[in-house]
């Protein structure tokens, strides 16, 4: 697969989850029932957040606040790093409050990591 291109599982026409890799791809159910195809890394990622987007109905959805698609940020609850993938399943559409930018974020034990632990 050439660089940026990726394989991704559809239903109904549309990609909702993008395989780690073609052997990945190779295996699944999706498949079997000829459900899958090679996309570019770009379109496929931009499916999948307009997806999550429209599911959210433009609320964090992690606590509620207005989001738009543009001040969203559409986070992956599993990390690639622990078999999560990117897709409609392991994504939720939040606010950059509930992301990045609060003690409680769901990025922030991994800003933590940084700071010296006390004796
Ligand atoms: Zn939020
Ligand atoms: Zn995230």
């Amino acid at each position: 697969v050439p660089r940026g291109r990726v394989w991704v599982e559809k239903i109904d026409g549309k990609i909702v989850k993008l395989f780690r890799n073609q052997g990945a791809a190779a295996i699944s159910k999706a498949a079997d029932e000829g459900r899958v195809a090679e996309t570019s890394r770009k379109d496929a990622v931009g499916e999948i957040r307009k997806q999550v987007f429209e599911r959210s109905g433009g609320e964090c959805e992690y606590c509620g606040k207005i989001v738009t698609y543009q001040t969203g940020h559409m986070h992956e609850v599993v990390p690639k790093g622990k078999g999560g993938d990117v897709s409609l399943y392991n994504c939720v559409f939040i606010c950059y409050s509930c992301h990045l930018g609060s003690p409680n974020a769901a990025h922030a034990n991994r800003r933590i990591n940084w700071t010296p632990k006390p004796d």
